[in-house]
């Protein structure tokens, strides 16, 4: 193999340097297709698009309904809050976005786990006493989406088996499937609000499984989990030692009444990669921000695991830098009324749906704790 160095943008003094490495023993240079058939177009999709499923969007945009005229139609809303127009982002953050953007200064690329002023202003706004963090502890992604895709790809193999929540947000399955995950369904329990059926998740537990992912807020089913239903969830966690990917999106999104636990707070030993995002709270999906925030507080995961997840971030290259440079004065100068405004209308929104909801017969809804859900159970009629 023959070494060649080639330089680049040779006005600056340190100009960089380009190493490139060329094959000339003729194999690689070989060209052609094989030799004495006359080459056909033959372009099909991939497995792994073939694998790529999303059972929402097969569902909803292959939806057809003709509302019954003799009737009101109940809007039960969608999992994008900005869609009717009653839950806008704070000026704060859209002034934030626009100085960023005529300072010019964000249009370049920033590092592929993201700028580290921006890390920096994660950690500190998630930092505590009892889960620590620190810039290195952050990467940033392309939406709470691609936190989870990230988390997946660096925790699991092919083969491999991951524990998801049923009923549960859909993503999970739609990622692992495509990458030839094995998805176990773990079951939550209506009757105790959602919790983990937790001998159930203890069951599903075999030497393949790479990690178990915990929704709390939950989405769909609004539930939040106490403390002590956390601490039994960890308690499976370590016995089995199993590594979790907590989905904490919806994470302060509570109503009055209950409290919002972060899970890494809660556990010294359980390594934790904990997946949010400014989509839900902040109102901004389409921004496309969200973040890997990695507790490994006994070295579990150790330079491996960070490592994978830096390399499997230079694929893509980070997210957005505009909403990158706005990151910090939207986490630390957002008014609080904002985030109180935003769950005072989804409480009552919550409340109207629960009301319709009961009033269905067969329905039983099971009322919402947080997030931005209600899920109810279909009581078994007699005659079906
Ligand atoms: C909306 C949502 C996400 C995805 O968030 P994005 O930042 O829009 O990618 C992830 N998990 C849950 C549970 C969600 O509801």
């Amino acid at each position: 193999m023959d070494s060649y160095l080639i330089q680049v943008n040779g006005h600056s003094n340190r100009a960089p340097v380009l190493d490139i490495h060329l094959s000339t023993n003729g194999n690689s240079l070989s060209l052609g297709k094989v030799k004495g058939r006359k080459p056909r177009w033959a372009v099909r999709a991939s497995e792994m698009s073939k694998k790529t499923f999303n059972p929402v969007r097969a569902i909803v945009d292959g939806m057809k309904v003709e509302p019954n005229p003799k009737k009101a139609m109940i809007s039960l809303s969608l999992g994008d809050p900005t869609v009717f127009g009653n839950l806008p982002t704070n000026d704060e953050v859209t002034q934030a976005v626009k100085k960023v953007l005529d300072s010019g200064r964000y249009n370049g690329y920033a590092p592929s786990v993201g700028y580290q002023s921006c890390r920096e202003a994660v950690a500190a706004y998630y930092n505590c006493p009892e889960a620590p963090l620190e810039a290195q502890d952050v990467i940033l992604t392309s939406g709470c989406s691609q936190a989870i895709e990230l988390a997946l790809a660096v925790l699991a193999n092919p083969g491999q088996n991951i524990l998801v929540p049923r009923p549960g947000f859909s993503l999970y399955k739609t990622l692992a499937l495509s990458m030839g995950i094995e998805v176990k369904l773990y079951n939550l329990l209506p009757e105790k609000s959602w919790e983990i059926d937790l001998k159930h998740l203890e069951s599903l537990v075999d030497e393949k499984t790479a990690c178990l992912i915990v929704n709390n807020p939950s989405n769909p089913c609004g539930s939040v989990f106490s403390k002590s239903h956390l601490q039994k969830i960890l308690a499976v966690a370590s016995r089995q030692c199993v590594p979790i990917l907590a989905d904490e999106i919806y994470g302060d999104m509570v109503f009055a009444d209950c409290k919002y636990e972060p899970i890494a707070t809660l556990s010294t030993n359980v390594p934790i990669l904990s997946c949010g995002g400014l989509a839900k709270r902040w109102l901004v999906p389409g921004w496309r921000m969200g973040w890997i925030l990695i507790h490994d507080r006994r070295d579990i995961f150790g330079n491996e695991i960070r490592d994978g997840l830096l390399r499997l971030s230079q694929r893509i290259l980070g997210p957005c830098t505009i909403v990158q440079g706005a990151l910090e004065h939207i986490l630390h100068r957002t008014p609080p009324e904002f985030y109180h405004n935003t769950l005072s209308i989804l409480k009552s929104n919550a409340d109207l749906c629960y009301a319709a909801l009961s009033a269905i017969p067969g329905l039983q809804p099971v009322r919402p704790a947080g997030a931005m859900y209600l899920m109810s159970v279909q009581m078994m009629s007699k005659n079906c």
